[in-house]
Parts: structure tokens; sequence; C-alpha cells
């Protein structure tokens, strides 16, 4: 007993009482800060990345891109590129994942995941997946099981995935979408019952990541489907993909 107590004291609590207060370690690359509206020759670090995230003109950085290795930074030699720590990534469209010059975690807050309004009165009390890895390498997937752990605790929330599509308001996708899995993602989605939604999870869903312009992979579904929720990093962190829902579901 009196060990149990003791264990108990020195580990404190594991679980996360406010996820959208929580803040995360300074070590964890987030939102990238642009310290420069344009850039000279003596930049180079476009040159370095690995998923072509990093455009000259205009100056920006394409979080659906990117895979938050750190290199641009590294690359840097005037401070160009910094990132931060801030992790409510996710976002309803593409084009607002291209973080700009001036751009700031507060104001990309704010208005990147609008709350629709028939998303939150069917969705806003309970929302299930069924999650398809199409082509992932397990990353992304390890992060979304962290999601129902102790610690992140989605179901709180009424957020929670299935075993069958049957059961299921809404599709998380991650990976590319492998040729070989663009027919199972299809027949997933349409076993699950309207009105539904799909979320791209990870820089592969999002944009192909490393993988875009491949043979192997095949993205039909998203141009036939489209996205509500854009939720980039290679993986995500469980807080982005929470919060990202939880936005789109306006909790
Ligand atoms: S952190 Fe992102 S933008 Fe920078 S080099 Fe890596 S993938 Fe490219």
């Amino acid at each position: 007993m009196f060990e149990m107590l003791n264990i108990r004291i020195r580990q404190g609590s594991q679980y996360i009482p406010d996820v959208k207060k929580a803040v995360l370690n300074q070590m964890h690359r987030g939102f990238p800060v642009l310290n420069a509206d344009k850039v000279d020759s003596s930049f180079t670090a476009d040159s370095v990345c690995p998923s072509g995230a990093i455009t000259r003109e205009p100056f920006a950085i394409d979080m659906g891109k990117c895979v938050f290795c750190g290199d641009c930074a590294g690359a840097c030699k005037n401070n160009e590129i910094k990132f931060t720590s801030f992790h409510k990534l996710g976002a309803d469209s593409r084009e607002k994942l291209v973080i700009k010059y001036g751009d700031t975690p507060g104001e990309y807050e704010k208005n990147a995941v609008v709350c629709r309004k028939e998303i939150k009165r069917i969705f806003g009390r309970s929302l299930k997946f069924r999650q398809v890895s199409a082509g992932g390498c397990n990353g992304c997937e390890m992060e979304l099981n962290a999601c129902t752990n102790v610690n992140f605790d989605m179901a709180r929330f009424g957020i929670d995935f299935t075993a069958s599509p049957r059961h299921a308001d809404g599709l998380v996708i991650t990976g590319p979408i492998t040729k070989n899995m663009a027919f199972a993602v299809e027949e997933t989605y349409n076993a699950i019952a309207e009105p539904k939604i799909i979320i791209a999870c990870g820089a592969c869903a999002v944009s192909g990541g490393i993988f875009a312009g491949s043979n192997a992979v095949d993205r039909e579904f998203f141009a036939a489907h489209g996205v509500d929720l854009y939720v980039p990093g290679c993986p995500p962190h469980p807080l982005t993909f929470i919060n990202g829902i939880l936005k789109l579901i306006g909790r």
C-alpha cells in the first residue's frame, strides 16, 4: 500500500487534465516561424529539404509537405527559419498549411480550422473513426494509437476508433495511399454511412510527403472525395490530432 502511494507521489498524474492548454516540451518541432519576407542567393536551406516543402518566391514553408526534420533551420545562415514547439497545426484546407513571413502561431490557431455547423451538430458529441494505413510507416499509426491511451484519453470527448467502418462516422487516412491500398481505402470509405468526414493524418497523407510523385502512389481518392481536416507532422503529435478534431467539431 505505502509502496503504491510512494510510486503515485513520485510519478504524479499521468493524465493530461486539459488537452487544449497543454504545452509541449521545447524540444518538440512544431510551427515554423519565418524571419524574412524574402531570401537571397546566400539562402541554401531549401536544397536540403527532403520533401520540397520550402519555396523561395514567395518564401514559404508548406507544413503539409514538411516532415519536420529540422535540417532547413540548421542550414540557415541568417536564422531565416526557426521552429517553435507550437503543436496545434491541424487545418481545414491545404492553403492554410502554407506558412509565410509574418504568420504567427496565435493567428494560425485562430483561423486554421473553422467549425462547420453541420459537423458540430452531427458529430459534436460522438465521433468514431475507422483508420486505414494506406502505405504508412507506422509512425502516424503509433501516435494515433497513443491518442486513446490514459495520457491523452481522446475518448473522454466521445472521439474514438472502431474496428468496423460500418460503426464509423469518418475515415482517418495515414500514408500516401499506395496503389495497392487505393482500392481498400475506397472500399472502406464506401462502407461508412453518410454523412461522413475524412481526415488526412501525417505528411504522407496530406501531400504524399517524401513519396509525392512516386509511381507507386495513387492519390485519386483525395481528389474525388476531398478532406475535412489535414493534420500535418511526421508523425503528428497526439495533441495535434486531438486538438484539430476538437476544433473541427466545435468543442
Ligand atoms: S523541417 Fe520541413 S521544411 Fe525544413 S528541411 Fe525538413 S522537411 Fe524541409
